[in-house]
């Protein structure tokens, strides 16, 4: 099976995927997000799951943290079409309330099949859930700790790719201190490509 074949097998099975995130979905009218960009992308943006406009529109990072991303992405000259853009959950959880340990339990399987198929160059998480997902997950479990220590810096998964974790756009939304600070962590994804 092709690559794109690949992603879009794991596309279906995410739309059978039933449970409690799941339900909302039909009650809700909310699509799945499953994941947008290039399939031969060098970079990774794994962010925490979709909030109400994604899962409207079934595409990740379209709302207010989206736009911040394009900024982001624009302030080193990357398209946004050249990336590949993820979450570590796959549905909206309701209210935009953190994702569950469970949740991420039924979803990440799906982000380690993408990270398998694309083999980025560079892994980016966005947020905390992501980033602690990863490094258990790809031998950095050792190097766990606050994303305020850990972000911008860069370590290497047991995959081969390069791991940067950095802020969650939404927080720099929320916390402006924290937006220089995500504007120059970025330049150092320039340097890694
Ligand atoms: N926040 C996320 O973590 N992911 C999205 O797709 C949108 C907002």
């Amino acid at each position: 099976m092709s690559k794109t074949e690949e992603l879009k097998k794991i596309k279906e099975e995410v739309f059978e995927i039933r449970g409690v995130l799941a339900d909302l979905r039909r009650e809700e009218k909310y699509l799945p997000v499953i994941g947008e960009g290039s399939h031969d992308a060098k970079l990774m943006f794994v962010g925490e799951a979709p909030g109400e406009k994604e899962a409207k529109t079934g595409r990740p990072f379209v709302g207010r943290a989206g736009q911040l991303l394009n900024e982001l992405l624009a302030s080193i000259d990357i398209p946004r079409e050249s990336v590949y853009i993820t979450n570590i959950v796959k549905d909206r959880p309701p209210k935009n309330r953190d994702p569950l340990p469970e949740e991420i339990e039924i979803y990440a399987p799906y982000l380690d099949r993408q990270i398998e198929l694309i083999k980025p160059e560079v892994v980016v998480t966005l947020g905390r859930f992501s980033m602690v997902y990863v490094m258990n997950r790809y031998g950095l479990e050792g190097e766990v700790g606050p994303i305020s220590d850990l972000h911008g810096k860069l370590f290497a998964m047991s995959s081969g790719a390069k791991f940067v974790p950095l802020f969650h756009p939404a927080a720099a939304i929320y916390n402006q201190h924290l937006k220089p600070a995500l504007f120059e962590d970025f330049k150092v994804l320039k340097t890694l490509i």
